[in-house]
């Protein structure tokens, strides 16, 4: 393993890369290898301004690097105006980023330059009229496109490769991602899809968001979740930077 991932992996990066705020886990499709397992969660709601503005207070000013502002689907919370005309206020950060599979984008061009960038997920043959609107637009932010060919090509997240594997959780480089869904902190960004698809009760893979978050998050051991996860930790380690 390359030296500069020791590092990283010992650094506070590692911890408070980035945050992800899924605003609301409803999403305007239902795709099967969804890793926010949207299909199986039924419990979806949509985040309340009052939680993100609460969630705020818990966060100290560029302590992470970056907001991604996600979901589900982002603009069908029907404050998605209101969150991000004040995302920048709540939270302190470099760098803000949207992901999205773009169906309501144009309803709001004018407020997206708020964002430092989009990512747009284009699952071929299923929002592939709207990914050529928006790529006929005038919308003034760097769009990543992330091209699907089909479910296969998406993460399969019924798979388990890391069943004989050890200290999978420190190896992997998904735990510089935290998530937030509603009023909980997870400490990497594919832990919650997993604990839908599996029954896990929240307590063991999450924490509630208050003064205590971090030690508490700290405190979670969820090696044996990882055992179960989709994600390949055998992946080539450089690769983490480049996705985050
Ligand atoms: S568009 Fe994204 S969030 Fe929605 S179901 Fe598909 S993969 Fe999940
Ligand atoms: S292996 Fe999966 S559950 Fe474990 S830290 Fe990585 S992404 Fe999260």
């Amino acid at each position: 393993m390359d030296y500069w991932y020791n590092d990283f992996l010992r650094s506070s990066l590692r911890n408070h890369f980035v945050l992800e705020i899924c605003i609301t886990d409803e999403c305007s499709l239902s795709c099967k290898f969804c890793c926010q397992a949207t299909v199986e969660n039924k419990y979806k709601s949509h985040m309340s301004i009052d939680d993100i503005e609460l969630l705020s207070t818990y966060i100290n000013s560029y302590e992470f690097l970056v907001i991604k502002i996600s979901g589900g689907e982002p603009t069908i919370h029907p404050k998605f105006e209101q969150i991000v005309l004040n995302m920048r206020r709540w939270f302190k950060v470099h760098h803000y980023t949207l992901v999205t599979n773009g169906q309501l984008l144009l309803e709001y061009s004018d407020i997206l330059d708020n964002f430092d960038d989009i990512e747009i997920s284009h699952y071929i043959g299923i929002n592939d009229n709207i990914v050529n609107q928006i790529k006929k637009s005038s919308i003034n932010v760097p769009i990543k496109f992330i091209e699907r060919e089909d479910n296969v090509s998406m993460h399969n997240v019924f798979s388990n490769p890391n069943l004989e594997k050890k200290n999978i959780f420190l190896r992997c480089r998904y735990p510089a991602w935290k998530k937030v869904v509603k009023n909980r902190i997870y400490p990497c960004s594919n832990i919650f899809g997993e604990a839908v698809r599996e029954k896990i009760n929240l307590d063991k893979v999450s924490v509630v968001i208050g003064e205590t978050w971090r030690e508490s998050l700290e405190s979670l051991n969820i090696e044996s979740y990882c055992q179960n996860c989709w994600v390949n930790v055998s992946d080539p380690i450089g690769r983490a930077c480049r996705i985050l």
